[in-house]
């Protein structure tokens, strides 16, 4: 798409989202000479926040972006994840690469905050403008351009509208309806939340496993807070619950009644908590990623779930082919054509990880965690390949990242 109109008016691209997939789609539509505007429900960019990963051809576009060595600054260097059974005894522990298939020398895991802040960092003194406190409430595409009212009553005319506003996209939900049919619950509801590494843990996590309830506690570095959840397996998602904080946690509180180990320290820093965050593990599947003059990116287009720990790597990637394919073409339609055929198949081999990391990381039955045991058993021998990481790090690094570095007005 010829980033100027006959006019010589550079084309104006509107981006909902101001996390992961929205300032790094932004930094590419300004580099190839877009007017961009970022539009973000919350006052500010949000900071903090668990570790997520960059991995496979995410870290070749955050080389591109200039930003690897602070991406590696931030670098947590987790040592080992340890498995613990339902009395709390140690299953066994593993390198996270062998879990999640990182490559040790290459991939990052950082705080999401730290990823978030690096990215506005980089996009919030140039050209790109930022709206805060607000939000996209209508928009109408008559073909040639796309009308938007924002919440605060400022209106817009836009080329393009990129929907990166993540698992619950409103932006989607203007332009495909609601959520319920594009979204694939995958079991499980989770609650977030921080307490005091009271187990003094350091570079490290710990999973704890009865069938259908978990414990998972992360450290940051020897970080004096740690990163709690509690998850269990629910066969269908609890949505009356999720309208409302308190009503979830006391659902999950019940869940985990009578549960062992350090379980109820768990359950009341939750209900103490003044940080939780809650949802259903689901997955976004979309027959397409785009129509008319709207296109989603990240989560909103092909959330994975944390259960497949590539969302962070899928937002940038799916945000600097998005970004490029409307740099090469001439018509929003071929590019999204383009951006989707090159990022689909990607996007669902990383989607369909989720499964291997729900069996090892959330077992559902006995049956399931002595599986894993074995599983754990066997490391270190011949037999050690049945790691879930083993297939994964084929999956991550299966996408040639396109070179964008020739479209026209590319490096102004
Ligand atoms: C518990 C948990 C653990 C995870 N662990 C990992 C991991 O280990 N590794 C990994 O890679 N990924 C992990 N992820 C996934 C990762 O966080 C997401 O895939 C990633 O953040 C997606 O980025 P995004 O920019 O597409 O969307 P999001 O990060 O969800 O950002 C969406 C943005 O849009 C804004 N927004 C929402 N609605 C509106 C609106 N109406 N108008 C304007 N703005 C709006 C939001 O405020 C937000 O800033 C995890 C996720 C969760 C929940």
């Amino acid at each position: 798409m010829n980033q100027h109109h006959a006019s010589g008016q550079r084309r104006r691209i509107l981006v909902s989202g101001a996390s992961i997939a929205g300032p790094t789609i932004a930094y590419w539509l300004d580099r190839f000479g877009f007017d961009v505007t970022v539009v973000e429900r919350a006052a500010a960019v949000r900071g903090g926040g668990y570790p997520i990963d960059v991995r496979g051809p995410a870290v070749d576009v955050a080389q591109r972006m200039g930003i690897l060595p602070k991406l590696q600054e931030a670098h947590i260097q987790s040592r080992r994840i340890t498995f613990l059974h339902p009395d709390g005894s140690v299953a066994g522990a593993v390198r996270p690469e062998e879990l999640t298939g990182g490559e040790e020398q290459r991939d990052i895991e950082l705080p999401r905050g730290d990823l978030t802040d690096l990215l506005y960092g980089l996009t919030r003194d140039g050209a790109i403008q930022y709206r805060f406190n607000d939000s996209i409430a209508s928009l109408v595409d008559d073909g040639a351009g796309v009308s938007v009212i924002f919440e605060s009553g400022a209106t817009g005319y836009y080329d393009v509208v990129v929907g990166a506003d993540g698992i619950h996209s409103r932006t989607r939900r203007l332009v495909f309806g609601p959520e319920q049919p594009f979204s694939r619950y995958l079991g499980y509801c989770y609650n977030g939340f921080s307490m005091p590494n009271f187990p003094g843990l350091a570079y490290e996590g710990l999973a704890y496993a009865t069938p259908g309830r978990y414990a998972i506690l992360y450290a940051v570095r020897n970080s004096p807070t740690l990163h709690a959840f509690l998850i269990f397996a629910s066969e269908t998602p609890p949505f009356g619950e999720h309208q409302d904080p308190a009503r979830q946690c006391r659902l999950t509180a019940e869940k985990f009644a009578g549960i062992g180990w350090e379980v109820p320290r768990l359950v009341d820093a939750m209900l103490h908590t003044d940080d939780l965050y809650y949802d259903v593990v689901s997955q976004i599947r979309l027959e397409r990623w785009s129509t008319g003059r709207t296109v989603l990116v990240g989560d909103a287009a092909f959330a994975p779930s944390f259960l497949s720990g590539q969302g962070s790597s899928l937002a940038m990637i799916g945000a600097y082919i998005l970004a490029g394919e409307l740099a090469s073409c001439s018509e929003p339609s071929d590019a999204f054509a383009r951006y989707e055929s090159l990022m689909r198949p990607y996007a669902e081999a990383n989607q369909d990880l989720a499964g291997e990391g729900a069996a090892f990381l959330l077992p559902l039955t006995q049956g399931d965690i002595d599986a894993r045991d074995r599983v754990l058993a066997s490391l270190g021998s011949s037999d050690a390949g049945a790691m879930p990481g083993a297939t994964s790090r084929v999956v991550h690094g299966a996408l040639a990242l396109p070179d964008y570095d020739r479209v026209p007005d590319a490096g102004r």
